[in-house]
């Protein structure tokens, strides 16, 4: 049976890809899952380089705005790493040079004139298991508010998590089906919009063959993930599976290529359960990845925890491998400690602004003047919102400059607005910079290959880094011509613009298209999956609600 379509045989599937990629042949030597025809196409006009990413495999990603974000490259063009007409070499999974003019010998060429050569975006905190049920409380805020409003009756707590709340929460219901397709179709989609790599948040473990599909669905999008492995959302307790079985998926997960493991340790689900996750994640190395909002009554817990007094055993404390999600609302000491141990932080800016988690803590960051204390970018759930990163960019960047240019504002003589604000005072006194473009792209890629300790491999374009690479058309309608490269990435462009994706040395999407996907097999899984949810909370899917 092919484990595309789910019927048939792989080579039924290769057959009808053939005539579908039209002029490509797909070989079919590794039908394996996704990354399936892994040898994609044959040396045609309109295709890519053939066998991209196997090893010995050569290509040139040539004449392109190529932005490295590794300031100080050797021959750079600005003091940022980026290069004009800049060529890229990938040799294998691993990027080989990067320079102008390169000799590359016979090497394939792809033509970049016009175009942005980037590291493909890293998204630190995303469920992407709940794409079967996209979109279904766009107006809701995190907790039923008794406001009666869309808002309050969406809440997520409820409608997703069943939050105190059993049996009413789409997350309850989730079959192992429903999360491979949802985790796969979700990872495609970001793939397709040039997010290589992810932090799958799938709250959604209630038993071994939930994380199963969750790992196979990962492995077959075929980008760089790591699984965090939380608990089964809407499980009132303890299972026998989180946190306990913990060991058994990082180690099925060990010396996997592009999935990796992060612990995930929630500490509103109280000590009990956060106690030994912890202890597992530092008794083994792992990453803890924890949403920290003082909804769900987090702030006593951090504080505690920043006290070094946390856990079962009051002597947990925070420490340079944990991940910390949204950190809306949290105390001053708390903050303090995150900072001091070198913690990680990962702001979901429009889901936090729309969900009701708090203003998301960016000038509270910015407030440390330390450079190296930066967030990563979180999508959250597309329950509410895109997963696409151009919106977190965008969404990161006004949502700070809103407020430092209302507090500019306030600053002088609301008659007159003068800058600076008022006499002998320099401008923006006590207030952080504005964030620019390359600020917002920074924490759209390296800072997350950081917070993910993937910065060996990926999150820049560096020599022996792996080749995890965008090429951004900026010649379309929405951003010729591009009078500033990193300003036109975050301002103007969209998914349209995402014309190449390479994870790892191997080309996925090619002018436009996702490779070695059918999605008119997909798409049925999905609708079947959302129907059988929807079922579950005894909810009728209506395209147009009336509130
Ligand atoms: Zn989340």
């Amino acid at each position: 049976m092919c484990i595309l379509c789910a019927k048939g045989t792989p080579q039924q599937h290769i057959t009808s890809r053939r005539s579908f990629l039209k002029g490509t042949a797909a070989t079919g030597a590794a039908a394996t899952a996704l990354g399936l025809f892994g040898t994609q196409a044959a040396a045609t006009d309109d295709g890519p380089p053939r066998d991209t990413g196997r090893h010995g495999r050569r290509y040139v990603i040539r004449n392109g705005y190529v932005m490295t974000m590794e300031p100080g490259t050797t021959g750079q063009d600005s003091p940022f790493g980026e290069f004009i007409e800049g060529d890229v070499l990938v040799e294998g999974k691993t990027i080989k040079a990067i320079g102008k003019n390169l000799h590359v010998g016979n090497a394939a060429e792809i033509d970049a004139r016009g175009k942005v050569v980037m590291p493909g975006f890293i998204d630190t905190h995303h469920h992407q298991a709940w794409t079967p049920i996209r979109s279904s409380i766009p107006d809701s805020i995190l907790i039923n508010d008794g406001t009666g409003t869309a808002s309050a009756d969406q809440n997520y707590a409820v409608n997703v998590l069943g939050f105190l709340a059993p049996g009413q929460g789409f997350a309850n219901h989730y079959t192992p089906e429903d999360v491979y397709i949802g985790e796969l179709f979700g990872g495609l989609s970001q793939l397709d919009a040039g997010v290589t790599t992810v932090l799958d948040i799938s709250q959604i473990h209630h038993s071994p063959d939930h994380t199963a599909e969750a790992i196979r669905a990962l492995r077959h999008t075929g980008r760089r993930a790591m699984l965090g492995f939380f608990e089964g959302a809407g499980n009132a307790g303890p299972t026998t599976h989180y946190p306990a079985n913990a060991a058994s998926v990082a180690g099925s997960l060990s010396g996997d290529d592009l999935v990796g493991f992060v612990m995930g340790g929630e500490v509103y689900l109280g000590e009990p359960i956060y106690t030994p996750a912890w202890e597992f994640a530092r008794g083994n190395g792992f990453l803890i990845a924890a949403h920290i909002l003082s909804p769900f009554f987090i702030r006593p817990i951090l504080d505690d925890l920043a006290a070094g007094t946390g856990g079962s055993g009051n002597n947990i404390g925070i420490r340079d491998d944990n991940l910390f999600i949204h950190m809306t609302g949290m105390s001053n000491e708390a903050w303090q400690e995150v900072h001091d141990r070198g913690a990680k932080v990962s702001i979901a800016f429009p889901i936090e602004m729309n969900m009701r988690h708090g203003i998301p803590p960016i000038l509270k960051m910015q407030s440390f003047n330390d450079p190296a204390f930066e967030p990563s970018l979180s999508t959250d759930v597309e329950t509410n919102m895109t997963a696409d990163f151009f919106t977190q960019m965008r969404s990161a960047m006004t949502m700070q400059r809103m407020v430092v240019n209302q507090a500019v504002l306030d600053s002088g003589d609301p008659s007159t607005n003068p800058w600076p604000p008022g006499p002998g005072l320099p401008p923006n006194q006590d207030l952080p910079p504005l964030l620019n473009a390359r600020d917002v792209l920074r924490y759209a890629t390296i800072n997350g290959a950081k917070h993910l300790r993937l910065d060996s491999k990926t999150g820049s374009l560096k020599v022996n880094k792996e080749a995890d690479i965008i090429i951004l058309d900026g010649t379309h309608l929405n951003v010729f011509p591009m009078n500033n490269v990193p300003g036109a990435v975050v301002t103007l462009m969209e998914r349209t613009n995402v014309e190449t994706v390479i994870v790892a040395g191997k080309v996925r999407k090619w002018k436009g298209r996702l490779l070695d996907v059918d999605l008119s097999r997909l798409r049925p899984r999905l609708a079947a999956s959302r129907a059988r949810l929807y079922a579950a909370v005894k909810r009728v899917p209506n395209p147009f609600p009336n509130k």
